[in-house]
């Protein structure tokens, strides 16, 4: 698709992203890499400006627009720092969107207005020690009251997330557990 293809709105959200990118990140990103750091503070202005919930519908918290405005964002970002990009694909398209499509409408209204406004992040944990896209290999189990149990690895944004959508058998079909930071641990 050519420039000149994109609407009035797709390039706007573009030129945000760009100049947010330009001046916010591009010139730190280095030094992130150098310190092991986690920049927490641009995912709260980005979003504050809308970009971590670019596609998420406005009446959950998000910016409304279309799909192809949020991978505009996500080039512009990738450009300054690959890992502030990837953070952000994580949070949105494996993190918030999943849980719009098959959440319930409680979980829904519950954690995803934070997550799109960016005052909460999110991520999801499939891959472990021994198994990563063949997740019929896994080895974290669900019980029927919901308790998880197992070590996952390789997580986006694991260290800094609020809700995760945690991946566990109960006992033989893979399924989807939302766990919240903190939830409680068995000794
Ligand atoms: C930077 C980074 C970020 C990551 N972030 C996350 C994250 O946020 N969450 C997360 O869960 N994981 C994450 N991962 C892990 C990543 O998703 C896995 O590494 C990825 O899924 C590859 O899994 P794999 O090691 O099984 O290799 P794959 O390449 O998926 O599998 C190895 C080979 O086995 C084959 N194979 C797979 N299943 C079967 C089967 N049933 N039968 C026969 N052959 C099969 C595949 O075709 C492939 O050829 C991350 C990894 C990296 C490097």
């Amino acid at each position: 698709m050519s420039l000149s293809e994109l609407d009035d709105e797709q390039r706007e959200i573009r030129d945000l992203a760009r100049r947010f990118a330009d001046e916010e990140i591009a010139p730190h990103a280095a030094g992130w890499d150098r310190e092991h750091r986690f920049p927490r503070e641009v995912f709260a202005a980005l979003g504050e400006l809308g970009l971590m919930g670019a596609c998420v519908p406005v009446e959950h918290g998000g910016a409304g627009a279309d799909f192809l405005s949020y991978v505009l964002v996500l080039e512009e970002l990738s450009r300054a720092d690959a890992g502030v990009g990837v953070t952000v694909a994580v949070h949105t398209s494996a993190g918030t969107l999943p849980i719009l499509a098959h959440g319930t409408p409680e979980q829904i209204d519950r954690l995803v207005p934070a997550l799109a406004q960016g005052h909460e992040i999110a991520a999801f944990a499939l891959t472990e020690s021994g198994s990563g896209s063949d997740a019929g290999a896994m080895r974290t189990r669900a019980d029927d009251e919901g308790r998880v149990t197992g070590t996952k690895q390789w997580i986006t944004n694991g260290s800094h997330a609020h809700t995760f959508i945690v991946f566990a058998k109960d006992p033989d079909k893979p399924s989807a557990y939302l766990v919240r930071r903190g939830a409680p641990v068995s000794p």
